[in-house]
């Protein structure tokens, strides 16, 4: 399908709505009936029903259609962050006694996820090195029901080779899942590489303005409807209509914000190499990434979140540094309009750094839509200012 039908066109049944051409805000919590019949039937399976906006609500349906067909996939579920749109297939599939084969430090809310709530319902996991396909295979175990991935990672930038973890997967009847936000549908399409669910926060690349929490979930029909009948309703991970809407005045302009911050970090990171204080630089579409030629086989382009080192950096001269910046904020999050910084050791207390560990010299920036030379003149000044 024509991705300028499914941003413009696709699941937008204007004569429904006075051929309005955006969208109307579906704000309601119900939807009545006219016949006890109709109503029955709504009631047994509210998969195909629109009853209550817990479950179905006609302005998340098309936002729905669009996602699912930029994945190639057959089904769409959206929930109310993008934690919620890993947490809930999750409690859905696995059940006590169950195993889970995951990459090394995927999002941090993903760890505590693992670690401190699954552990409690006897799911255990285990987490491997997925730059190796090999380590993912050796981890299986007889009770593993589901490899999870995240490629390329959002502050290591380590990549899975997915069609070969899918395969591996499928020969055993284990489900693969990913975290997709990295890229977004338009970099990267799992689902056709073998994956069976694809997970994303829509609060970074879909929303793309910095004002919404979302997350967005795909797949087959069928796991997508097992999902939505028991776990979903159960933990009422709905999103409002508005935030709905938001996501689908996103859409529309995703292709543009995407390739912008792409080809900006392309200049802010040949800048940032030929400068005498940067050491590292870790993005995936880079020269010297380990992983390059991985990337560029299984990505159609590279977002706009990259790590970086500093030379003879300590903790003082990094925060020397995020301070003097005037224009990159410092904020979590990533994928909206404005340029951000978040250098690893803000999630680090002083007594617990440690010079010696590269993960702490870390400084993640995301590149937003402003003019590169109006970012680099930040980025000279601050770095100008810091030693
Ligand atoms: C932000 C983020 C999430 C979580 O999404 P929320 O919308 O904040 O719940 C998950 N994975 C990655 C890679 C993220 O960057």
């Amino acid at each position: 399908m024509d991705i300028s039908y499914i941003l413009n066109e696709l699941g937008e049944e204007r004569d429904q709505y006075f051929n309005a051409v955006a969208p109307p805000i579906i704000q309601s919590s119900n939807f009545t009936f006219k016949t006890v019949a109709g109503f029955r039937e709504a009631l047994t399976d509210e998969f195909e029903a629109t009853l209550y906006s817990r479950g179905q609500n006609p302005t998340l349906n098309i936002l729905r259609k669009k996602l699912a067909a930029l994945d190639g996939a057959e089904d769409a579920l959206v929930f109310g962050s993008g934690i919620a749109a890993i947490t809930v297939p999750i409690l859905a599939l696995l059940k006590h006694g169950d195993h889970i084969v995951s990459i090394e430090n995927p999002y941090s809310w993903t760890i505590k996820l693992f670690n401190n709530f699954l552990s409690k319902y006897g799911i255990s996991t285990t987490f491997v090195d997925g730059t190796d396909t090999a380590n993912i295979e050796q981890a299986i175990q007889p009770n593993t029901r589901l490899i999870y991935l995240e490629s390329p990672n959002t502050f290591s930038y380590d990549l899975q080779d997915l069609t070969a973890v899918a395969a591996i997967a499928k020969q055993r009847n284990i489900i693969t899942m990913i975290d997709n936000s990295y890229c977004t549908p338009l970099y990267q399409q799992p689902i056709k590489l073998g994956i069976d669910l694809v997970a994303q926060s829509a609060t970074k690349y879909i929303g793309g303005h910095s004002d919404v929490v979302a997350g967005v979930l795909t797949g087959s029909k069928a796991l997508i409807k097992r999902i939505f009948d028991h776990e979903f309703l159960n933990t009422g991970a709905a999103l409002s209509p508005h935030s709905a809407w938001l996501l689908i005045r996103g859409l529309r302009t995703l292709p543009l914000r995407l390739e912008r911050s792409f080809e900006t970090t392309k200049k802010i990171i040949t800048w940032l190499k030929q400068h005498p204080r940067v050491d590292q630089v870790l993005w995936p579409f880079d020269e010297e990434f380990a992983q390059r030629e991985l990337a560029e086989q299984q990505m159609q382009g590279c977002g706009g979140l990259f790590s970086f080192t500093l030379k003879g950096a300590s903790i003082e001269k990094i925060e020397a540094f995020c301070n003097s910046l005037k224009h990159v904020l410092m904020a979590v999050s990533w994928g909206g309009h404005e340029s951000l910084i978040i250098p690893a050791v803000a999630g680090v207390s002083i007594k617990d750094y440690d010079k010696q560990n590269p993960r702490h010299q870390l400084i993640r920036m995301y590149v937003g839509l402003e003019e590169p030379d109006y970012l680099i003149k930040d980025l000279e000044q601050a770095l100008k200012s810091a030693f």
